[in-house]
């Protein structure tokens, strides 16, 4: 019933592109081979690198339609789906002037129709599900369920695309952040949410297991080239509107995915050849006290060390603003990861407090006129930092990356229907995955 449902939804099926497979391949960054995507997220030689997507299209075209997939030319995926999810950019007058900049662009992934920006549930992370759906639907994982594990926006956005198009996924997140997980449509049929007696960390362990049973498969977390280009689309967007790339590029980071998508579109954008050809810098920013990569990298290492970098994690996560940046394994040293792009687009990243992050948000809310997502509030900050250390100059081309809002604008609009978890994992044992598994077969029948 569902899936007929989702065939409805179905446009742009073009059945000779799928079979030629010819729009896209992938190329591991380590051996440099090419490699055809069968939603392939490691190297088959084995190598600990990032594939990345390869397009035959250099110059983008933004089609005319709604939504990303304006931008389908540089996602890798055939398909599209009737999804009107799109960041919006734009000049900002009240918080550019107040820090003293001429040039500050905002790009805006959230809730706020009186700027065109329909995103439901409110985070860039809504970037990320629909062009993951489709990868694993046409690469050859057909039939088989993603199992998303988050700290929340992910979960809830790929939530939310399940329940519109009735394409089934498995969500796990930890206990405390089970009331990110609702969306605005009323029927969660499609959704089986498990919750964890944890963190985020232990969300991705329980994953790690449950992806051994018949029928699931892994999403992939910051290996997953869908998520990266889906993502990808915030820089598209703002090179359309600014004509021309930014000096600076500023995010709040917990895997630093968003940042390394980022990256990636800037060397496509510079490829294509009419958004100037001078890299920005990319500047992120951590939520103190937890900073694994702000503190390793302030002192010059490629690798991240438990005992120096993430003291005293769980004190440190629960004291967190904006805990959904508490990623304890994130793509750091890996071959064209953060610390890659760190240095090849020249960045840097700064570590902010919970107080820097208060004071940041109230003077951006009442600036720019929406709400925003405590992850935000951290890419706020930082600019204000930035600024005051006079590491941005006030001519400076500037693009902030408001990678969620809106929440209390979309209250106005919508009801947001809770998602009721379908099992509760204390501790994973054998007992517990056997339990998920039968429990997961009813769901598959029940579809
Ligand atoms: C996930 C998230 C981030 C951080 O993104 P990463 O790519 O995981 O570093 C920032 N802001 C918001 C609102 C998020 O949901
Ligand atoms: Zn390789």
């Amino acid at each position: 019933m569902a899936i007929s449902h989702f065939r409805k939804l179905q446009v742009g099926y073009n059945a000779k592109c799928k079979m030629q497979n010819v729009k896209y391949h992938l190329r591991c960054l380590e051996c440099g081979k090419t490699i055809q995507d069968r939603y392939t997220n490691t190297c088959p030689e084995g190598h600990n690198s990032l594939l990345r997507t390869v397009y035959k299209t250099k110059r983008i075209r933004k089609l005319s339609g709604e939504g990303m997939f304006n931008y389908i030319d540089w996602l890798p995926v055939e398909e599209t789906l009737p999804i009107n999810a799109s960041p919006v950019t734009y000049k900002s007058e009240g918080f550019g002037k107040e820090l003293g900049l001429k040039n500050l662009y905002i790009s805006f992934s959230g809730y706020w129709p009186e700027k065109g920006v329909f995103m439901k549930t409110c985070t860039f992370k809504e970037l990320e599900a629909p062009p993951t759906f489709l990868r694993a639907k046409e690469s050859g994982s057909s039939g088989k369920i993603l199992v998303v594990p988050s700290a929340g926006n992910t979960s809830r956005a790929f939530a939310e695309v399940a329940s519109m198009t009735g394409m089934p996924v498995v969500v796990i997140v930890p206990k405390s952040c089970i009331h990110r997980m609702w969306t605005t449509t009323e029927n969660h049929d499609s959704i089986f949410l498990i919750s964890v007696d944890g963190d985020y960390s232990d969300a991705i362990a329980i994953s790690k297991e449950i992806v051994k049973i018949e029928g699931l498969i892994e999403e992939g977390g910051a290996r997953n080239v869908a998520r990266r280009d889906g993502m990808g689309v915030v820089e598209l967007e703002a090179a359309f509107f600014m004509k021309v790339l930014p000096d600076y590029y500023f995010q709040a980071v917990g895997s630093g995915t968003g940042a390394i998508a980022a990256w990636e579109t800037f060397i496509r954008l510079i490829e294509d050849g009419r958004f100037g050809w001078k890299m920005p810098k990319i500047v992120i920013s951590q939520n103190l006290p937890f900073a694994p990569m702000f503190s390793a990298w302030q002192e010059g290492r490629a690798e991240i060390i438990a005992d120096k970098d993430m003291r005293n994690a769980e004190e440190a996560i629960k004291e967190m603003y904006a805990d959904v940046l508490s990623t304890r394994n994130p793509p750091y040293s890996i071959k064209g990861g953060v610390y890659d792009m760190l240095g090849h687009s020249k960045g840097k990243i700064y570590g902010v407090t919970n107080e820097e992050c208060r004071i940041a948000e109230k003077l951006f809310e009442s600036e720019e006129g929406i709400d925003l997502v405590t992850a935000a509030s951290v890419a706020v900050a930082s600019l204000i930092k930035a600024v005051d250390e006079g590491f941005v100059k006030k001519e400076d081309r500037i693009l902030l990356n408001i990678t969620g809002g809106g929440y209390k604008r979309l209250r106005e609009d919508y009801k947001m229907y809770e998602i009721e978890e379908r099992m509760e994992i204390k501790s994973l044992d054998q007992l517990a995955l056997d339990e998920i598994e039968r429990e997961v077969m009813e769901f598959v029948k029940g579809l």
